[in-house]
């Protein structure tokens, strides 16, 4: 019962997602106007804006005018639905996932809009550091009072690891090449994960992407033949590690400590 409405709540949010990732890198707002098709303007109705049913129905077009709507919508609806359910298994209904699950919500929408523009919005990293802040103040007011300072030092070191660890590189990268290799926006990216998952998190999720992307990018050179730079953007791999370091990071770290040391 409590995991199919995990499921639904996560699916409806994944429909606000969905209009995030459309409006921001757009510089749209997120709440108004109500959500229309892009081509006949038409305002969809409640009925055809349930989460994932109304795609399969509608076969993924507009009731209006017969305009096809991405694959994309149904993907991200279902995916933030499994998502909810996955935190509310691992760290029950509680004020931490809400939090978790803002965090989540948050790499997901990066994952899309650094995808499709190449570009991570400051209007999903800067609020996103705030909101790990305001994480931090509840750890620190439910921590006994020895461990509240410890709480904030997480967050601002992460924050400061996070941000400073990519910052190094992609000043390394530019004075050893003459080019600009990476974003600000990954910078920002890094610098909210660290401040969700403290230094060690943010640490693990670096590795994980850099993991991951190699392997993909290996894949693709092998397809496409030696020569190409990396045609895919970094944010998306970022992201992919620090929700693998959410959900198994005690984990990962834990089997890491005891079969390589
Ligand atoms: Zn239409």
């Amino acid at each position: 019962m409590l995991d199919g409405m995990a499921l639904a709540l996560g699916a409806a949010t994944g429909s606000f997602l969905n209009v995030a990732i459309y409006r921001l890198p757009r510089g749209e707002s997120v709440v108004a106007p109500r959500s229309h098709c892009t081509k006949c303007e038409r305002v969809i109705p409640w009925y055809d804006n349930i989460p994932v049913l109304s795609w399969i129905l509608l076969r993924g077009r507009c009731r209006g005018c017969g305009e096809p709507f991405s694959i994309r919508y149904p993907i991200v609806e279902a995916l933030t639905g499994v998502i909810l359910l996955g935190l509310s298994l691992q760290l029950g209904w509680s004020i931490g996932l809400a939090f978790a699950f803002y965090f989540a919500c948050s790499l997901l929408v990066v994952t899309y809009i650094d995808l499709e523009h190449r570009i991570i919005p400051d209007r999903v990293t800067l609020p996103g550091i705030v909101v790990a802040l305001g994480l931090a103040l509840v750890s620190a007011w439910y921590a006994p009072p020895e461990l509240r300072w410890h709480q904030l030092q997480q967050w601002a070191i992460g924050m400061l690891v996070g941000g400073g660890i990519l910052w190094l590189v992609a000043w390394g990268y530019a004075l050893a090449t003459g080019r600009e290799g990476m974003g600000g926006g990954d910078i920002k990216l890094l610098a909210m994960i660290g401040a969700f998952l403290g230094w060690q998190g943010v640490l693990l999720s670096l590795l994980l992407a850099s993991f991951i992307g190699s392997i993909i990018g290996v894949g693709i050179m092998l397809v496409r033949g030696g020569d190409t730079k990396l045609a895919i953007p970094f944010g998306p791999f970022l992201a992919l590690g620090a929700m693998v370091s959410l959900l198994w990071g005690d984990e990962i770290v834990r089997w890491y400590l005891s079969t390589i040391l």
